[in-house]
């Protein structure tokens, strides 16, 4: 079971999610915190022992680890862990513990049960199904254990009728609980596959082009600048040609992994069509461009399919951001794209700025060719 908690852990978290997560976690331990804290202050000033101890405890490591998760400390996962171990730490040994003192004393469960539900539906939000089913089947198991070895330990407890109407409804709630999130846990799994899917190349894996151009809206309406790459294999048609397909579909993918190793963080590629992709990155100066450019290229010179050594490819590059709408800025790359094409190839060429598209006929100093 290891497994789940390490893949949990060691799971590479898109940008965006990765956002929501941190938002997550502090909302959650928020919640926690001060749910801690007021259970403790209606208790005043006759506390439960149990709850004087335990929810202090509680408190104090959801308040840390909020700090800790904001200031990019702790990464919200491992806290989520923490968090979680030690919410769900608490309400186990309440539950345990009013079988000695308020169980007998009210013959029903006290109110910090209502919470095991959240427990349940939060392990299932939160975590990934395998990872939340052992969770929620360790908790569940517990639940059983702890009910029966107190109930043994103090038989005339099966005497309070209304008691046992409760624990069974409370067992019962949570079995039917576990059952209803595995099955939605199911049918989340599927959706992120069909997801993944709608947003991947199949041949590739990179991101496909309905993802490249959600993801140039976005960032067109968060008005993030942004340096777009469009890259085209030199005389793709002749690998195909002289190789076969499979070895040209072999360099798709090759040059795909090649990409993906040496992109910066915050970059992405995607395939925008037959032999073409689109490089994204946050804003770059042209130097840094070129820099990167002329490590794809050694990279693709490298690339090895059965008989085939190395490929070459022509690059458009320009600037986008928040007064030009993606097609221009694309429109503007893939026509320096051309001019390095008809330059005659293995070349890269960087776009006149917006509106100078119409005077790209006679070249300007950045559509000369580089080596
Ligand atoms: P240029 O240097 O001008 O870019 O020439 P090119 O041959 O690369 O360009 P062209 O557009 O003439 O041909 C592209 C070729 O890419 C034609 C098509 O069969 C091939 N192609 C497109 N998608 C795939 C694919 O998924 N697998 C394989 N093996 N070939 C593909
Ligand atoms: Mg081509
Ligand atoms: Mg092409």
């Amino acid at each position: 079971m290891g497994g789940a908690f390490r893949q949990y852990l060691q799971q590479d978290t898109p940008e965006e999610e990765a956002r929501l997560l941190h938002r997550m976690f502090v909302i959650t331990a928020a919640i926690m915190f001060i749910g801690s804290a007021a259970a403790l202050w209606v208790q005043a000033p006759n506390y439960d022992p149990l709850d004087l101890r335990a929810l202090p405890a509680v408190a104090a490591v959801n308040l840390l680890l909020i700090p800790a998760v904001l200031m990019g400390r702790l990464d919200p996962r491992p806290a989520f862990l923490a968090s979680y171990a030690v919410d769900a730490l608490y309400l186990l040994s309440a539950y345990a513990h009013q079988y000695e003192v308020f169980a007998p004393l009210y013959g029903l469960l006290s109110q910090n049960t209502y919470w095991f539900p959240a427990l349940y539906v939060g392990a299932f939000l939160i975590f990934p199904h395998a990872l939340a089913r052992y969770l929620t089947q360790t908790l569940l198991a517990l639940t059983v254990l702890i009910t029966a070895v107190q109930l043994g330990r103090n038989p005339t407890l099966l005497n309070h009728r209304d008691l046992i109407g409760s624990v069974t409804q409370f067992l019962l709630v949570s079995m039917v609980l576990q059952v209803m999130l595995i099955r939605f846990g199911a049918m989340r799994d599927r959706l992120s596959a069909m997801q993944t899917a709608a947003y991947r190349d199949a041949l590739t894996g990179a991101y496909n082009r309905r993802y490249a151009e959600e993801h140039l809206a976005s960032l067109q309406a968060s008005h993030t600048p942004y340096s777009l790459i469009l890259m085209d294999l030199d005389h793709f048609k002749s690998v195909n040609d002289q190789h076969g397909h499979a070895v040209g579909d072999g360099v798709l993918v090759g040059v795909t992994r090649l990409t993906r190793n040496v992109l910066p963080e915050g970059g992405m590629v995607a395939r925008w069509g037959g032999e073409e992709f689109l490089i994204l990155l946050p804003q770059r100066s042209e130097e840094d461009l070129r820099h990167f450019i002329g490590t794809l290229r050694e990279q693709y010179q490298t690339l090895h399919v059965g008989p085939l050594l190395g490929v070459t490819a022509c690059f458009g590059v320009a600037h986008g951001g928040p007064d030009e709408t993606p097609e221009s800025v694309l429109a503007r790359a893939d026509a320096a794209m051309y001019l390095a094409k008809n330059g005659g190839r293995d070349d890269l060429r960087f776009a006149g700025h917006r509106g100078a598209r119409t005077r790209s006929r006679n070249p300007t100093l950045t559509d000369l060719p580089v080596r």
